[in-house]
């Protein structure tokens, strides 16, 4: 089975190719404001992808499904599988997906770090998942927010590792073997740690541009997963936004 894995796109999903594939995953952040007529554009995109099965998780920035998530859902379903601590099989392979992190900014799907919230939303993820899609990464693994240069120089503000420290000892003990995510932008990538592959799948970098390759991962049940990168997107930059800060 070929899953093709972005994340990230924040609106700015015209600025990249994307492969054919059997399933294509989304790992949240399609959304800048995270308003209804956003979702409504991204859900138009979403559809016309040539992928037989797409499967999306919400991110920080995709406020209209939590304030407004029935409405929201009815955008993507049934064409589109949405999975908000939920799972689904396709062709043998057992998919779970949820939008949780600790609290970024004042965005949405937030709950405490390191809290007994969001233990138990990762304690819901099933032992027998194989691939595991969250917006969020663990933390130590692929979630690194660089220093900034600054006009003052370069400032620690903000940087450092900002992954989920309650996911990371869920995933001790589940042990899928993809995990796909986004959210800290800076640290896209590729990373094979224990059983796991762990992909950053996102496609836009720090300043919002359509920038990194979308990944392919071609997994069968019962094998390992195999990377591979496509095309990178257009690089270009954009003017920043006032809904910029945070990732
Ligand atoms: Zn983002």
């Amino acid at each position: 089975m070929r899953i093709v894995c972005l994340s990230d796109t924040h609106c700015e999903q015209h600025g990249f190719k994307i492969p054919d594939g059997d399933v294509l995953v989304h790992a949240g952040d399609f959304c800048s404001m995270g308003v209804e007529r956003e979702v409504h554009k991204v859900a138009k995109w979403l559809k016309a992808l040539p992928h037989r099965r797409k499967i999306v998780v919400a991110g920080n920035h995709d406020r209209f499904f939590e304030q407004q998530s029935e409405m929201a859902r009815a955008y993507l379903e049934p064409d589109i599988i949405y999975l908000q601590d939920s799972g689904c099989e396709i062709e043998g392979l057992r998919f779970w997906g949820s939008p949780w992190q600790p609290w970024f900014y004042d965005w949405a799907f937030n709950l405490p770090r390191k809290g007994i919230k969001l233990r138990e939303k990762w304690n819901l993820i099933p032992m027998d998942t194989d691939v595991l899609i969250t917006h969020c990464p663990p933390y130590g693994i692929l979630d690194e927010v660089r220093t900034r240069m600054t006009a003052w120089g370069p400032t620690e503000e903000g940087s450092g590792p900002l992954g989920c420290e309650e996911l990371a000892i869920r995933l001790a003990a589940v042990r899928p073997r993809l995990h796909v995510f986004g959210h800290i932008h800076d640290s896209y990538g590729v990373l094979q740690r224990g059983d796991t592959t762990f992909v950053n799948a996102s496609v836009c970098n720090e300043d919002y541009a359509p920038v990194n390759p979308v990944w392919i991962v071609d997994l069968e049940p019962g094998g390992q997963p195999v990377v591979s990168a496509t095309l990178p997107g257009k690089r270009r930059r954009r003017k920043a936004k006032a809904s910029d800060p945070g990732v």
